[in-house]
């Protein structure tokens, strides 16, 4: 294992033939082994959000070795980055719900993220960066799923601490399957059905409840970027039970219509999820270490930082689940 800043700089230098001049030997940087292409990148490659000033290296599924020590890590540990920095100081930082604190900065949006072979990170700021150590059974490429399992965990949570009897997920892409596999580990009497309108897709996740018409569901979890996707799943909704928002939808779709009686007499609940915190990627290292939930299938294409470029601009199918950059 490379273990100093030095020896780090000259794998690095050596694998990928370039020299970190913009990132002082002094400074830590997170040598980067893996990263994951989420649908965030793809829709900020295509679109950048208004948030994000450019240029910006995408990116923020991010796992490798820090170069030296940082919050009680040792140089060359081996981690997953919490992808963003906070305040630490507002109510939502203090009560753990740091994916909703006003100053936000996510990597690879308001900060350069983790398509690179190294993240140079903040000197001024490494007291507000959190990394997590990976446990010794996690490859590298599955701890690439920690930011997406905890996205996945976050959602799923909005229920509250007791086990719905029933999960529907409208949606069969990789966070569909994903929230999926996640509930099968938490809650093993839940009966959790996938729906999809695309019967190829329906088919792939044939072993996590796929289910062309399923029944209605105590908790509903929206994973598709569409309107209609929504109005599918709060048809379903029992009443009393609780729908999540967990995709953002495009932006011609972005208003919905409610029948707001309907809501009130069945006593529903409409619940938004962004992102997520570090408690919930540490839950997500845990479980795939236990192997309570496996990922290593949804890995779909794996590729290298030089065909970047031609990922962004192919067409995706339905056999398209997690890319990773090796
Ligand atoms: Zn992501
Ligand atoms: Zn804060």
């Amino acid at each position: 294992m490379l273990s100093t800043n030095e020896q780090i700089q000259a794998e690095l230098e050596r694998v990928a033939g370039i020299t970190i001049s913009p990132c002082p030997s002094s400074s830590p940087f997170l040598k980067v082994h893996r990263a994951g292409i989420c649908q965030t990148d793809r829709k900020a490659f295509c679109s950048p959000p208004s948030s994000m000033t450019l240029p910006r290296i995408l990116g923020h599924e991010v796992c490798g070795q820090l170069s030296r020590e940082v919050n009680g890590l040792v140089g060359g540990s081996r981690v997953v980055l919490w992808p963003a920095l906070t305040c630490g100081i507002c109510n939502f930082c203090k009560s753990g719900r740091e994916n909703l604190c006003p100053k936000i900065q996510l990597f690879g949006c308001h900060l350069d993220g983790g398509f690179a072979s190294a993240i140079s990170l903040p000197e001024n700021l490494i007291n507000r960066l959190i990394c997590l150590p990976l446990p010794d059974s996690l490859t590298f490429s599955q701890a690439v799923f920690a930011e997406p399992l905890g996205c996945v965990l976050h959602g799923l949570q909005k229920i509250g601490s007791r086990q719905p009897a029933s999960l529907l997920i409208i949606g069969g892409g990789l966070m569909g399957r994903l929230a999926a596999r996640a509930a099968g580990a938490l809650w093993p009497g839940c009966r959790v059905a996938i729906f999809d309108n695309n019967e190829k897709r329906l088919a792939n996740c044939r072993n996590e409840g796929g289910n062309r018409e399923p029944g209605p569901a105590e908790l509903v979890l929206v994973a598709a970027s569409a309107a209609r996707a929504f109005y599918y799943g709060l048809e379903r909704l029992r009443p009393g039970g609780t729908i999540v928002l967990f995709s953002g939808f495009n932006r011609e779709e972005r208003k919905i219509t409610l029948d707001h009686n309907l809501l009130h007499r069945r006593e529903q609940r409409l619940a938004g999820a962004y992102g997520c915190c570090p408690t919930e990627m540490k839950q997500a290292l845990e479980l795939m270490a236990e192997g309570d939930v496996q990922v290593d299938d949804l890995i779909s294409r794996t590729i290298s930082l030089h065909d970047l470029d031609s990922e962004f601009t192919r067409e995706l199918t339905v056999n398209d689940y997690k890319t990773i950059i090796l």
